[in-house]
């Protein structure tokens, strides 16, 4: 046709198309969808891969726009400000040496080596030098080295750390990008200048190893984050403030919910208080149970290792467990409670009426965890889940999986929590015939359908045992948790060969199915610190009530009324010390107590108490038996008072 050597041909969002010279940048094309597009993109999608604006387009091919308000927007504004924050540092402390500075979650970070550290002052005057070099509005350009001239370069301006990424990343050429002078190592992309950041904060400073091993040099890393408006970074500060106030190592200890001793490292004591909300976690799981056809079994703590090898925990899973000897012979403690399941199953003949069968357990688990990952009750080496088996048949699967999502979701919403459910599906290296995953894979896919809940799939990601299904919850600081999770499993019921037989009496292979639905207590117990703050809903509160004496004439009427709350089933105490009622209030109030009720003279000759809510103060007076019955309602029926 044409002399077509010379252009391409470039499609772009809406179905418009244009033929280009050979070389155009992404930038000019953009500016066939409009002046504000072109002015605002901080990137772009060059079949589908994230690249500079200033690109040249080599051959036909479709191009995208990235505009704030997408997540990889938001990627590209926050490597672009780790850059800025790490010239930032050079300019200010020439004798730093830069690490590596990637884009987290809600934000990024920055690595540098440096011999003194960084203090407040050191942050502020950074903050402000990024400012600056925005302010500057440096352009930034990327260059496609030899990878021998970009270690040549790194090695020139003594950067070791970047000599090293530039010999081991990339391919025979490297990127590199330049603003106003300073240069990184990095694939990129960037916005196009400096001028283009937006609202930025840098949070704190932590010691890193270099590349994550503590046989390497101890770096600085700053944390920082970034976003397109003040608004949206003041929110998010006022989240991270939020957090820090709710972190639920701060109020266990302030509510005198756990503590931790040096003497059993990462494993938490409940004081009375946790522990009362602990047991009201377990009571109202129990509660799921009955309705749900569960039964509740005891196992031991601790079992011959052969055990172990023969679930294959031994073979897989041994740096995680503690052992321990006994009589010449060595056991293992616990990591978990399906094996202990199997040998119960294993025990007598099962036919399919008997199925399924659904087998919980509280056990207390204990899993060796490093003591870098511990950090208050997230991960620790001792705990409890809600954890259970259900035994069954093939064709019982999505049924099964059917009641557990439909247990789960009622569950969550107790708690108020949002729900993202995923579906993994079968990995390349997997155990099990075809037709055990195609029939797993529907049933479970059916069961997610039937729910009514959306889901994603993420192929590939199942266990090589089976696949499984995903609950995550977002808390009431949107950040997510995964919590539950199904788990179809072929692998155990072959390795401790058990059994069905059939209505033509054949022996058949059950189908094993493990979930949790809040996994780890201990887990889910400080995650729901956090949610509520530390204001458990009335149901769960350890102390629901607290009645405040005004004078010590009225002590006498404050215990009968907490005598009669005790007497109905409520948790409450009487403050009769002699103290001021406001203060009395003020102390109730600290300890998040749902209800208190505060009686004087007119109280104790009229029968009534005035009521006060942590929620909204004061609620007027009522007779105590009012007050009660509306109490009571609320906390059989959980309501998230
Ligand atoms: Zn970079
Ligand atoms: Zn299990």
């Amino acid at each position: 046709m044409s002399e077509t050597l010379a252009t391409i041909q470039v499609s772009l969002p809406g179905g418009k198309a244009r033929t280009v010279p050979v070389g155009t940048r992404v930038l000019d094309l953009l500016a066939d969808l409009g002046a504000e597009i072109a002015r605002s993109a901080v990137a772009a999608r060059l079949d589908g891969v994230l690249v500079d604006l200033s690109r040249p387009v080599r051959g036909d091919c479709t191009i995208e726009p990235v505009l704030p308000g997408s997540e990889d927007a938001l990627q590209v504004l926050r490597h672009s400000t780790a850059h800025a924050t790490a010239q930032a540092v050079q300019e200010l402390f020439p004798d730093t040496r830069i690490g590596q500075g990637p884009v987290i979650e809600n934000g990024f970070y920055y690595d540098f080596d440096r011999d003194k550290p960084f203090s407040e002052e050191d942050l502020a005057a950074i903050e402000a030098r990024v400012a600056e070099i925005v302010r500057r509005d440096l352009t930034i350009e990327r260059l496609d080295l030899p990878r021998a001239e970009a270690i040549a370069l790194f090695e020139k301006e003594r950067e070791p750390y970047k000599v090293h990424f530039a010999t081991t990343k990339g391919e025979d050429t490297v990127s590199v990008y330049r603003q106003g002078g300073w240069t990184d190592f990095c694939r990129g992309p960037h916005v196009r200048s400096t001028g283009q950041l937006r609202a930025f904060k840098l949070l704190s400073v932590a010691g890193a190893y270099w590349l994550g091993d503590e046989k390497n040099r101890m770096l600085q890393r700053i944390y920082g984050t970034a976003f397109f408006t003040q608004e949206e970074l003041d929110a998010h500060l006022r989240l991270l403030e939020e957090a820090r106030r709710r972190d639920h190592r701060k109020l266990g200890r302030e509510l005198g919910l756990f503590s931790f001793h040096a003497e059993a490292p990462a494993s938490p004591f409940f004081h009375p208080r946790g522990a009362l909300i602990y047991n009201r976690l377990i009571a109202y799981v129990r509660e799921l149970y009955a309705r749900y056809g569960y039964a509740e079994v005891i196992t031991p703590q601790i079992f011959d290792a052969s055990l172990w090898r023969r679930s294959g925990h031994y073979e897989h899973y041994r740096e995680n467990m503690f052992f321990t000897e006994v009589d010449e012979r060595e056991y293992a403690v616990k990591p978990m409670n399906c094996p202990s399941h199997c040998l119960m199953y294993s025990e007598g003949r099962h036919s399919y009426r008997e199925l399924p069968l659904r087998l919980a357990d509280f056990g207390r688990l204990h899993r060796y965890e490093l003591s870098g990952v511990i950090s208050g009750l997230t991960r620790v080496r001792s705990f409890s889940q809600d954890d259970a088996h259900i035994f069954c048949t093939p064709e019982q699967i999505q049924a099964e999986v059917a009641s557990v999502i439909r247990m789960i979701l009622e569950c969550y919403a107790q708690f108020g929590f949002e729900v993202r459910i995923a579906l993994s599906t079968r990995p390349a290296q997997r155990a099990g015939s075809d037709e055990f995953w195609n029939r797993a894979e529907t049933a479970l896919e059916a069961a997610l359908v039937a729910s009514g809940h959306s889901f994603t799939v993420q192929p590939g990601d199942g266990a090589f045992y089976g696949p499984k299904i995903d609950f995550f919850v977002r808390d009431a600081l949107r950040r997510e948790h995964q919590l539950g999770t199904v788990q179809l499993d072929y692998v155990l019921p072959e390795r401790f060969d058990l059994h069905y037989w059939d209505a033509a009496d054949q022996e058949q292979r059950p189908v094993m199915i493990h979930r949790a639905m809040l996994g780890s207590l201990e887990r889910f117990f400080g995650i729901l610190v956090e949610h509520c703050g530390g204001a458990f809903p009335l149901w769960l509160a350890p102390e629901q009530v607290r009645v405040l004496s005004i004078t010590e004439r009225a002590a006498g009427y404050a215990q009968q009324v907490g005598e009669r709350l005790r007497g109905a089933g409520l948790r409450a105490e009487a403050d009769l010390r002699n103290e001021k009622i406001g203060a009395k209030i003020r102390e109730a109030q600290i300890q998040k107590v749902p209800f208190m009720l505060v009686v004087g003279d007119r109280e104790a000759a009229a029968g009534t108490v005035a009521v006060r809510s942590r929620k909204d103060g004061d609620r007027g007076s009522a007779t105590l038996e009012e007050f009660l019955a509306g109490v009571l309602k609320s906390n059989e029926q959980k309501h998230n008072e």
